[in-house]
């Protein structure tokens, strides 16, 4: 399925606005061109949607979040850079098991269940793609999506 990425990302856009916004957190579209996109358009939307949650999840108040995309040897790279807490290298590895969540105490100060990522990883290699992931404790996280 081939879909405009323009109309695409605004939509995602408008989805989170309302909980970035609770969160006075500035999220900021680069590469702004208008490319097609081949996957499967809702699937995508499901990743986005949950990269963007933990970005929200996991950043302080009035801090940025960059979601960039563009088009590089036929592929969609995607990707959405926080300023947040970040993920300490030894936690990085787990990540994507599900039901993981870096401390047991994060659940009771931020929600959620561990199931976000290993999702999106099945969803990525669904599409034949692959993610990466780049964190500094205190720092912020990168993720890095292909398709
Ligand atoms: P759910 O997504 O099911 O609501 P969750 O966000 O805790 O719950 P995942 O999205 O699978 O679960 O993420 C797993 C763990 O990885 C999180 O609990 C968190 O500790 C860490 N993590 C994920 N994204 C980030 C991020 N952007 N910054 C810091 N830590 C993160
Ligand atoms: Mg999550």
């Amino acid at each position: 399925e081939y879909f405009w990425s323009q109309p695409f990302l605004h939509k995602i856009i408008n989805l989170v606005e309302p909980s970035y916004r609770q969160k006075n957190l500035q999220l900021t579209l680069l590469n702004q061109t208008n490319f097609q996109i081949c996957a499967d358009s809702l699937r995508l939307q499901q990743i986005l949607l949950n990269l963007l949650d933990n970005a929200m999840k996991y950043s302080e108040e009035n801090t940025e979040i960059h979601l960039e995309v563009y088009q590089q040897n036929n592929q969609t790279v995607l990707t959405v850079r926080d300023q947040g807490i970040g993920i300490a290298p030894d936690d990085i590895e787990f990540i994507y098991d599900r039901l993981y969540r870096v401390e047991k105490s994060r659940s009771r100060t931020y929600g959620g269940s561990g199931i976000g990522l290993s999702v999106v990883k099945k969803l990525v290699e669904a599409h034949g793609g692959t993610i990466e992931v780049e964190s500094k404790l205190g720092k912020g996280t990168v993720f890095t999506v292909t398709i």
